[in-house]
């Protein structure tokens, strides 16, 4: 069987990543799967991947199915010319694209909980701040493009702290000052405050229940962001891609917190 290119586009390949990324992350792919000279590079996040594994994921996913095997389609440059195709990079490398491929194990980056101008106007940080959600976050979303990123980093937080063994309950988030509620037998309920941004997600926006709430709740909170998203053209705005990291439990301290504004009373005349 050949690789069946005209059922697989870019979109496909990049669901693949995440998907193997996953498995990278909880270290269930084989490591047979490993790559021997060559890696496939995620266009944001940077991280490397086996290109044949990811390709019969990626078929796999077209046709809403299991992976296309190892067997039926030669790996090397028939993969790799490709993949270049639909406008990946394939970079030399000799450590597999797995667990162990330095691209893979960089830390990710710390968030310092702050403050960050989502926009650099005046009306963008107002909108921020006023917004009801200020879940989904990055420089210049509107509406729609928030929605999308809030989305994706709901669904990546849920995941998550469900393969730790919890209940999570997310529809809390519409009426609590937190996004997640967890539970677990014998266990105190645990409070997640999920942030989902384009950026590198070195800072987010925190309202100011936000920041009561964490700190009364301490140590039964954590909080997830995924960061680095990336967010297709409008009207669709599909989000994808992203790199999470977990506090938990979440200890706010001042240090990390910025405040963006002031409320004035005006003296009495
Ligand atoms: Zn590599």
């Amino acid at each position: 069987m050949a690789i069946p290119w005209d059922e697989v586009g870019r979109a496909q390949v990049l669901e693949a990543m995440e998907s193997v990324r996953q498995e990278i992350l909880q270290r269930t792919v084989a490591a047979a799967r490993a790559s021997t000279a060559y890696c496939v590079v995620h266009p944001t996040t940077g991280w490397h991947f086996p290109p044949k594994y990811v390709l019969g994921r990626a078929v796999g996913l077209a046709h809403g199915g299991e992976d296309l095997g190892p067997q039926y389609f030669s790996g090397g440059e028939e993969t790799n010319r490709g993949l270049r195709a639909l406008g990946f990079t394939i970079d030399p490398c000799e450590y597999g694209g797995l667990y162990d491929d330095p691209a893979n194990t960089a830390p990710s980056i710390p968030p310092t909980v702050g403050v960050t101008p989502v926009d650099a106007t005046e009306s963008g940080l107002k909108q921020a701040i006023a917004g009801a959600a200020t879940t989904g976050q990055g420089p210049g979303l509107n509406a729609a493009g928030r929605k999308a990123v809030e989305l994706l980093a709901m669904s990546a937080a849920a995941a998550h702290f469900r393969r730790a063994g919890w209940r999570v309950d997310a529809s809390v988030h519409t009426h609590q000052p937190y996004d997640l509620r967890c539970t677990r037998p014998g266990r105190p309920e645990l409070h997640v405050e999920v942030k989902g941004t384009t950026t590198s997600g070195a800072r987010v926006l925190l309202t100011r229940n936000e920041v009561a709430h964490a700190r009364a709740t301490y140590p039964d909170v954590a909080l997830f962001v995924l960061a680095g998203i990336t967010l297709g053209p409008r009207p669709e705005y599909a989000a994808s891609g992203g790199r999470a990291t977990v506090l938990h439990p979440w200890r706010l301290d001042d240090a990390g917190l910025e405040a963006l504004g002031f409320e004035y009373t005006l003296p009495a005349s």
